[in-house]
């Protein structure tokens, strides 16, 4: 997506450990105009696949997921993280390694909100490793609900969570694919 690609190419910022800042616009402060168009690029993709729920881990994923939940005139539901496993109530739960904070959390959703009838579209605002979409499919799949796809705005390409989850059958949607990053150069799949 130009517009997208533009603005990380304008304001993104490479960090040690592969991680590209962009909380100038998609997960601190929010272009709410940038992610409107994000949002209709996703709608446009899943239209007509049935999607009835959108799913995102917090905190980073629920800005656009609440844009494209607002899209599909449907409800957002955002995982939550626990940081033990001892996790009260009648939820679905799974571990989750985070990319950005080097630990293990689990993250869940309370089994009211989730069931054999959804057909999920999983958001989140970056692909890396995979872990956190591997994570949020878990929980779809405890739930007996559907998943129709994931729908991201970065995938770090040059990282193999995008790739993987491909070749195991899902459908990945990545506004913007990073195929290379370092200080001062960042290059885009076409
Ligand atoms: P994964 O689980 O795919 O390895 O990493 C995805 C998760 O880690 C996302 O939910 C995102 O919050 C965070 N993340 C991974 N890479 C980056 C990055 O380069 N920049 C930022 N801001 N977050 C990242």
């Amino acid at each position: 997506m130009k517009i997208l690609e533009e603005k990380i190419l304008t304001h993104g910022k490479v960090l040690p450990g592969h991680v590209l800042k962009v909380d100038s616009f998609l997960n601190h402060q929010i272009d709410v105009k940038l992610l409107k168009a994000m949002a209709d690029e996703l709608y446009k993709e899943y239209e007509g696949a049935g999607v009835n729920k959108i799913l995102t881990v917090e905190a980073s994923g629920i800005a656009i997921a609440t844009m494209v939940a607002d899209r599909f005139d449907c409800p957002l539901l955002f995982a939550k993280k626990h940081k033990t496993s001892n996790v009260a109530g009648d939820v679905y739960s799974v571990p989750v390694h985070s990319y950005t904070h080097n630990r293990d959390y689990n993250i869940i959703v309370s089994k009211s909100y989730l069931n054999e009838s959804d057909v999920v579209l999983i958001v989140d605002d970056f692909l890396a490793n995979g872990c956190a979409l591997r994570g949020l499919i878990n929980l779809v799949e405890q739930a007996g609900a559907k998943v129709a796809g994931c729908g991201i705005a970065i995938e770090k390409g040059f990282q193999d969570g995008g790739a993987a989850l491909r070749k195991d059958g899902y459908k990945v949607s990545s506004l913007a694919i990073v195929e290379s990053m370092s200080d001062d150069a960042l290059t885009f799949r076409k």
